[in-house]
């Protein structure tokens, strides 16, 4: 199909796809991976297919596949059409296999595995390149050898021997690679079930995809699956190649940099909207933008804009985006987020208003468990007793007592606002001539056993008078 990214204009035929394999848990380069392709479908108004790639039995687990899901929900990366799940379309690679070996474009090889090392190894001895020498391939007037009884054979692509695979990357641009490199792959193992590149050889074409966009960890599989299309009368998808991520070190990411799976950026307290925005921004640019919506990302993405050179990830720009959503966020919509995590600090929500709380902490907050913990001031219980003793030997003094004394008296006839807290400090430094860290800081220790505390007029507006006054009292 005609396929021209490169314009803003809509194309609905577009069909991408993201294919991960139900090994291990979504993690950052698959999803970003799923990110690109779900993008790209959307912005020409296209189809985002869903296929769980689950053909490698012993590594494949249901456990992964729903963390693959659930890792896809919270991302709110929907899919159109789909799980399609490979496990279940045996019959139809089945039935595809046997219409290549009619055709010719396929056939059995009997080979043994001692056999294959052998010629691996004279191969080697002669300082070629192992391959396979082509000893069942079928040519006109070629004599096969004698099937060797009781033996099950593989079933082999039969890669054209001369000419070249070209296709215009996506991401890399022309890419060039001889037949002669390539194989006659194994397509069917000796128990007839198929080989990973021709499963998704015949999905992708089954589903119609158009674009293919996935890690550049498959380029080599490439030509592989172009031949064996193009041996099938597909029309050929296009193809992006997306470079890794690598961590901070410059190394691949792994598991070493705390990099596992999507769903602990959230239980680490990212919004899954700002971890759109970050992992968008990691190979993907639209100018010097860094903060876009989802909205706009649709709307700019293209494929051009994709970087050739690794991204790296940097957990400090991430905090950076996260801080940013979350000062974004509606207050009441981030008081319904971190409520669970206080209520996981044994905090309680009842009585409190939380979307203030929310109001007065966002300004200063990278993840929302860091708002679950700053919270606690106003939501966990507060034990005096716990004040560290060396706070209540600097800062309560018998003369900071003795403000806060006064204080705690006016404190029990005004209106209960900020302002008029404010007002009242105001009035009790002019009356003790004293500055404000005099009142300021006693009253923090006293009523929160900190030094440091967010402004503390709207601290004490936020706790309410009755507990503001009993710990003024008990002090
Ligand atoms: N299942 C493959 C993977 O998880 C992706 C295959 C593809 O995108 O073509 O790496």
């Amino acid at each position: 199909m005609s396929t021209d990214s490169s314009s803003s204009g809509r194309n609905p035929a577009v069909r991408t796809r993201f294919a991960p394999s139900p090994t291990g848990f979504l993690h950052l380069g698959g999803a970003r991976t799923a990110l690109f392709s779900w993008a790209f479908a959307r912005h020409h108004g296209g189809t985002f297919v869903l296929r769980i790639e689950d053909t490698d039995l012993e590594r494949s687990t249901p456990e992964a596949v729903q963390a693959i899901l659930d890792g896809m929900a919270w991302l709110a990366l929907e899919h159109d059409e789909g799980p399609f799940y490979q496990m279940r379309r045996m019959d139809r690679y089945r039935e595809v296999l046997a219409g290549m070996l009619a055709a010719g474009s396929a056939y059995y090889c009997y080979c043994s595995p001692d056999e294959l090392e052998a010629m691996r190894e004279r191969a080697r001895a002669e300082g070629r390149k192992p391959r396979y020498d082509g000893t069942w391939r079928p040519e006109p007037g070629k004599a096969l050898p004698p099937v060797p009884e009781g033996r099950k054979p593989v079933v082999r692509f039969r890669n054209p021997l001369d000419g070249d695979v070209t296709w215009n990357d996506l991401v890399k641009g022309p890419i060039t690679i001889a037949n002669a490199e390539l194989d006659d792959l194994i397509i069917a193992r000796p128990d007839g079930t198929p080989t990973y590149n021709f499963c998704v050889v015949v999905d992708d074409w089954d589903m119609g995809i158009t674009h293919v966009i996935r890690g550049d960890d498959h380029v080599n599989n490439t030509p592989r699956q172009i031949n064996i299309l193009q041996a099938l009368g597909a029309t050929l998808p296009e193809y992006g190649h997306v470079p890794m991520i690598l961590g901070p070190d410059g190394e691949k990411l792994s598991k070493r940099h705390g990099a596992v799976s999507v769903m602990q950026y959230d239980d680490q307290g990212y919004l899954p909207e700002a971890m759109i925005n970050y992992l968008a921004r990691l190979g993907w640019s639209h100018g010097d933008d860094e903060i876009f919506t989802r909205e706009q990302l649709v709307e700019w993405f293209d494929t051009r804009s994709l970087s050739k050179s690794a991204a790296q990830w940097d957990p400090k720009k991430l905090n950076w985006v996260n801080a940013h959503y979350i000062k974004q966020s509606a207050d009441a919509d981030l008081a319904a987020r971190v409520a669970p995590r206080i209520a996981r600090r044994g905090g309680a929500v009842e009585g409190v208003d939380l979307p203030a709380i929310m109001a007065l902490l966002k300004e200063r907050a990278e993840t929302l468990e860091q708002l679950a913990d700053d919270a606690m001031l106003f939501c966990g219980e507060f034990d005096a007793a716990a004040t560290p003793p060396e706070l209540v030997a600097q800062h309560l003094t018998d003369a900071a007592r003795a403000i806060l004394r006064d204080f705690a008296q006016e404190a029990g006839s005004i209106e209960w606002t900020r302002e008029q807290i404010a007002a009242l400090m105001k009035a009790t430094l002019a009356k003790h001539g004293v500055k404000m860290p005099a009142l300021g800081i006693p009253l923090r220790v006293a009523v929160t056993g900190r030094a440091q505390t967010p402004a503390i007029d709207a601290v004490l507006s936020l706790l309410g008078r009755e507990k503001v006054l009993a710990r003024l009292h008990a002090v």
